[in-house]
């Protein structure tokens, strides 16, 4: 099949450039802990012989850049790493990574009277100084405030938008251009939206393709390809990320998946006739990380779905996300949310926090609070 794929300009990540006239480069992240090296490596090292083109590794302290430093030595594969609140780990992370990714909604978090754009500025330079690309990455998520308030609250898409195209603005103008940008939703008609409207106004900015927590394979895989073949089909996407939730030793999944979800889009093996039905239950998981709290979360994921399938024709959303970085703000859009801390699992109902649950209370809780929104969907 012919694509025309968007000018977008090269941007080289360590050995891999994505862009116009590069292939679609394939990534994945970590989901052991970091401190744990050889767990590390030998993960990072699956996903690059699986063919990925960047690894992204969670980095949230002292001790866990250390352990990076490390691990940069034991592998080959060009590395990432997300900046959660913490802007300041720029510095610490730069001299071991090949791209770092920030959020521009997670920049309000720390050292709250600085302007963004001072933050921006330090992460810039430090990319500068050490050779890194830059992701600006924005999530449904942790969409800065100020322009969610400034949109109706059914909008979720024109705030997104803007807080990424502010940003390439900014960085622009600081002279640096070797930065890719990405618009992350679960819901992939938001994903296929949000970017075709960013790639018409920023066509050179190279995109980072994923639909966020899309779960558990085969549902998984079929959400991502559904935003997938509308994008790159229209020449739109320049590096993807399939997010699964799988157990470690099945992670490399995400790589053969997004190979074989790009391969079939290019030989014409478009699938479009695959649709998810907007009125079934909806269960969005994220693909874990090391910054997963319990090891039972997996399992938890995989229970949750199973448990669930009695209400498979209803119009339902739960989100099972594995800690509290991410967790308490990306369920607040789903009816009923859970995220795992140590000990206990926190149930919430929209934005509503109902309590924390033993592992093996949440699911009868679950069902309970299910049951519940069924019966009240069923009367309106
Ligand atoms: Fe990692 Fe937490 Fe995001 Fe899951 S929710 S991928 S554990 S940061």
């Amino acid at each position: 099949m012919a694509i025309e794929r968007n000018p977008t300009r090269p941007v080289r990540i360590g050995n891999v450039t994505v862009g116009h006239g590069h292939p679609i480069a394939v990534q994945s992240m970590t989901a052991t802990k970091t401190q744990n090296i050889d767990a590390t490596v030998a993960q990072a090292e699956a996903y690059r012989q699986a063919g990925a083109g960047v690894v992204r590794i969670a980095v949230d302290s002292d001790k866990d850049a250390l352990a990076l430093a490390e691990i940069r030595q034991q592998t080959t594969a060009n590395l990432a790493v997300d900046l959660q609140e913490n802007f300041r780990l720029a510095e610490t992370v730069a001299p071991h990574v090949d791209k770092i990714r920030y959020n521009p909604g997670h920049l309000y978090h720390h050292q709250r009277d600085k302007p963004w754009q001072d933050k921006v500025r330090f992460i810039v330079r430090q990319a500068q100084e050490h050779d890194c690309a830059l992701r600006i990455g924005v999530n449904c998520g942790s969409v800065d405030p100020e322009k969610k308030g400034k949109y109706d609250p059914q909008d979720s898409i024109t705030p997104m938008l803007e807080s990424a195209l502010e940003h390439c603005e900014f960085v622009d103008s600081l002279g640096f251009d070797r930065y890719v940008v990405s618009l992350k939703d679960s819901d992939p008609q938001k994903v296929i939206e949000v970017n075709q409207r960013f790639a018409e106004t920023r066509p050179d900015v190279p995109l980072h393709l994923g639909v966020t927590e899309a779960g558990m394979p085969p549902d998984g895989i079929i959400k991502t390809r559904i935003a997938f073949e509308q994008l790159i089909g229209r020449g739109i996407g320049d590096t993807v990320r399939v997010s699964l939730t799988l157990p470690n030793d099945r992670k490399p999944e995400e790589i053969a998946a997004g190979k074989e979800i790009i391969d079939d889009i290019y030989s014409g093996r478009v699938r479009t006739v695959v649709k998810l039905n907007s009125q079934s239950l909806n269960i969005i998981s994220c693909p874990s990380c090391s910054r997963v709290e319990n090891e039972a979360f997996i399992d938890l994921a995989q229970s949750v779905r199973e448990m669930t399938r009695y209400a498979k024709d209803h119009d339902v959303t739960i989100a099972v996300m594995g800690c509290r970085v991410n967790g308490p703000g990306e369920t607040d859009d789903a009816d009923l949310g859970l995220w795992c801390g140590p000990a206990k699992v926190n149930l919430k109902r929209g934005t509503e926090a109902l309590g924390a649950f033993g592992y093996d209370e949440i699911l009868p809780k679950l069902q309970e609070e299910l049951d519940a929104i069924i019966a009240r969907k069923s009367c309106q």
